[in-house]
């Protein structure tokens, strides 16, 4: 018997739901990886990914793997042992990519924040002019946090050092806006199935003119799957074997990029800034408090305090075995203090915010708390 999930609306920080689009995509017969009625579908993935990160970069491509192998694609090109390099940790991400960088050899300088806060641009500045910095890392969007990430001041100090910018991009690419030529972000990584809503195994990465030019200096080498030189075979022109491309998921892939196109960027950023205002407007009424304020808050991933009485293991399984809704937990110093609500790509959709306000309410009622849902509801919908 082949296996049968259990309905499970995802709304946790990924992976999120995908469209019958997709799914239906990613079960078509398979083509070789150079077979020519293949090779237009990885063009128009690649272009489309250049058009959601904001750059001409040629070198944009879905390299296999989930998000943390892009960011290990970034530390494995622009980074040497010995290199100094400054990082943003002010969540579970940053504090993975200090850790990448360090087991790279680097020399790590982490610019802290409290999880829950913004990273203070003037500290990045003043890491980066503190000794010769090779590269700047900071997350755009935290997903352990909901926290989302002013970057053009910390690029603004990264290039007068001439160090090299490289922004995550896992959870807000197709979400938030992503402009790295305008912002002058010499490389990023994202992930498929954040607001991409597609399955997880591809990593959207971009790499700009400086970093590859970081690259011929290197005096180490690259591992063999990394080496952006190596990669620019096959999603150069020359369309030339480097590894076998993962084709059931680059078609789905394809379809998720295809629903980006015919919504719109703009209207499906919009729709996640808009789902994200009506979760907040239904939290009052339950006792819920957001943990991060709305101007530094990602939309596609909202924090909120677990409230005082409420043991949170106990509050999410009721929404799993009950409601059928998955959410996540709080990671590192908020384990046990918030759960993690993402509406991302597919899945951000008001029937869902309303899916979910009733099913908290229903988990803080059984939790003996005093909760209004219907006045939650009314004020999620708005006027
Ligand atoms: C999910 C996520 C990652 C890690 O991606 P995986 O696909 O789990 O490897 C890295 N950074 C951010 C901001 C994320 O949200």
């Amino acid at each position: 018997m082949p296996f049968q999930p259990p309905d499970v609306l995802l709304l946790g920080p990924g992976p999120s739901p995908t469209s019958a689009a997709v799914r239906s995509a990613q079960a078509l017969p398979l083509l070789g990886h150079l077979d020519p009625s293949f090779l237009p579908l990885l063009d128009t993935v690649q272009q489309g990914l250049r058009s959601m990160f904001g750059t001409t970069n040629q070198l944009t491509l879905p390299l296999a793997g989930t998000g943390t192998a892009g960011m290990e694609a970034m530390v494995a090109n622009l980074i040497e042992p010995g290199d100094r390099v400054v990082i943003g940790v002010h969540g579970v991400f940053g504090q993975r990519f200090a850790e990448s960088a360090r087991r790279a050899g680097a020399e790590v300088v982490e610019v802290r924040a409290e999880f829950g806060r913004s990273l203070d641009p003037e500290l990045v500045a003043q890491a980066v002019v503190a000794g010769p910095t090779r590269l700047v890392g900071v997350v755009h969007a935290e997903t352990s946090t909901g926290v989302r990430t002013e970057l053009l001041p910390m690029v603004a100090a990264a290039r007068s050092a001439g160090a090299l910018f490289v922004a995550d991009c896992v959870t807000s690419l197709a979400g938030l806006p992503i402009e790295l030529d305008r912002l002058g972000i010499d490389a990023a990584f994202s992930g498929t199935q954040k607001c991409l809503s597609a399955p997880p195994g591809l990593t959207p990465v971009s790499f700009g003119p400086r970093a590859l030019a970081r690259v011929q200096q290197r005096r180490t080498p690259v591992p063999f799957y990394f080496d952006t030189r190596l990669l620019t075979g096959y999603f150069g022109p020359d369309r030339a074997y480097h590894y076998t491309a993962p084709i059931s998921m680059l078609y789905a892939l394809h379809a998720a990029v295809e629903e980006v196109q015919q919504e719109g960027l703009a209207a499906r950023i919009e729709r996640h800034a808009a789902v994200a205002a009506a979760l907040r407007r239904g939290l009052p009424a339950l006792g819920l408090e957001a943990l991060v304020p709305p101007e530094h808050a990602t939309p596609m991933l909202t924090t909120i305090r677990c409230p005082a009485g409420v043991d949170d293991r106990a509050f999410r399984a009721h929404l799993r075995q009950v409601h059928g809704i998955e959410v996540g937990g709080g990671l590192g110093p908020l384990a046990g203090r918030v759960f993690r609500v993402g509406l991302m790509g597919h899945g951000a959709r008001l029937p869902n915010v309303l899916r979910a306000l009733a099913a908290f309410g229903d988990a803080l009622a059984a939790a003996g708390q005093r909760v209004d849902v219907a006045a939650s509801l009314t004020a999620a919908r708005g006027s």
